[in-house]
């Protein structure tokens, strides 16, 4: 995330998240490099084909930000001003942000207690006429309930994108991250499963969608103008305002070169997670999020609750305790109505209690597929420790 705190404060300061660059990667990059094409260039295609196919979706429009893919989302489905647009109390800014760029308002809606995930109950209450979009996320790496959300969304012209940020090789009922909205939205920022620097993509098995999101990213330019323009090759025609969210050629080389890894690198991040289950099982002050029986977590984030009726701290503190031991916890997220951009525009505390509670509440552990089992050892070391603190 843009705003975390990944810089080795000190040695052996354990990070929350950190990419892999291998050598394979840097060839890949110094090919691309040396090649004749350094942004729009035969990569992007490359990489957007390689990438939906890992997911099972049709399409993919690479962008470079996760926020651009999700704004190009907003702009395909059709939302503009007045629109409401319904997204969860948890999660990172941009999923609401990019409702605010097309002039939609943002409707916050409450999350599950025990896998902070949007609750299709709380959106089922707040659907108006004005709704055109559920933007769900797949929170730390777990799938939202998508056919609850498409069965609220169905009939009534409202579309259902899905913020996948987290959830690359995720399923739900075993459908692949990636397949469950009418477009998904991923970001390969370091932090991520998988890194392009800055980028990312939308996945959308809708042709028209696609099209659309393409022309977006390139300042609303029809490119297939030039193919229908008898006159020359040279005109070309902007039919709607875009922006310049293209993908560099060299960016997509990074990515193909990852993409070969991301099965593995799924595959560990659950080990992790298991070595973190098995390891709390007796931290009674720690309960880690519950993953629903139908899905399986890609685990971008490893996030726990503390069960603070058992401490005598709060969670800041045991955030700073972690933190003085060089474990790089973070909190993700607070609820995104409460930062002062929104306050400013009149949203208040109370709006979503379960977000607000359980926000004093969780940590993000370490998660990222280099740690070893003895890194985990020495957060649940350090987790146990926090009941002996006053
Ligand atoms: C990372 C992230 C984004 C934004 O992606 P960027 O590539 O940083 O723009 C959006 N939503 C969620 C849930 C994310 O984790």
């Amino acid at each position: 995330m843009p705003d975390r705190d990944n810089a080795p404060a000190a040695l052996n300061f354990l990070p929350y998240g950190r990419q892999e660059i291998g050598d394979c990667d840097i060839k890949a990059v110094v090919e691309a490099l040396c090649s004749d094409w350094l942004t729009t260039g035969p990569r992007v295609a490359q990489f957007e084909q390689a990438f939906a196919r890992f997911c099972g979706a049709a399409q993919g429009v690479a962008v470079n930000s996760g926020t651009a893919a999700l704004h190009a989302a907003m702009r395909a489905i059709g939302v503009v001003q007045g629109d409401e647009v319904i997204v969860p109390a948890i999660t990172f800014a941009a999923s609401a942000n990019a409702a605010v760029y097309e002039g939609a308002t943002p409707v916050f809606v409450d999350v599950e207690p025990d896998t902070l995930l949007i609750d299709p109950a709380c959106v089922a209450e707040r659907i108006t006429p004005n709704t055109k979009a559920i933007v769900a996320v797949d929170y730390a790496g777990q799938p939202a309930d998508y056919d609850a959300l498409h069965a609220i969304a169905k009939g009534k012209g409202i579309a259902v994108v899905a913020d996948a940020c987290h959830a690359p090789g995720a399923t739900y009922k075993g459908r692949m991250a990636g397949t469950l909205a009418d477009i998904s939205c991923f970001s390969f920022h370091p932090v991520k499963h998988l890194t392009t620097c800055e980028g990312g993509m939308a996945l959308t098995d809708d042709g028209d969608y696609a099209a659309h999101m393409r022309r977006f990213r390139n300042h609303g330019i029809d490119s297939d103008h030039r193919k229908r323009d008898a006159q020359g090759t040279f005109a070309y025609d902007m039919v709607e305002l875009g922006y310049n969210y293209r993908l560099p050629d060299v960016q997509c080389a990074l990515g193909l070169a990852q993409l070969e890894r991301l099965p593995q690198w799924v595959t560990k991040r659950r080990t992790v997670a298991a070595w973190y289950d098995a390891a709390l099982r007796d931290v009674a002050h720690v309960r880690p999020l519950r993953v629903h029986a139908d899905r399986t977590n890609a685990y971008h984030l490893y996030v726990v609750r503390l069960d603070l009726s058992k401490l005598h701290v709060d969670r800041a503190r045991a955030f700073a305790y972690l933190r003085h031991l060089g474990i790089g916890a973070n909190v993700h997220y607070a609820p995104v109505y409460l930062h002062s951009f929104y306050r400013d525009r009149g949203y208040r505390p109370g709006l979503c209690p379960v977000a607000e509670s359980r926000y004093g509440e969780i940590l993000s552990l370490p998660m990222f597929p280099a740690m070893a089992q003895s890194d985990v050892a020495r957060v649940v070391d350090a987790l146990r420790a926090l009941s002996g603190l006053r």
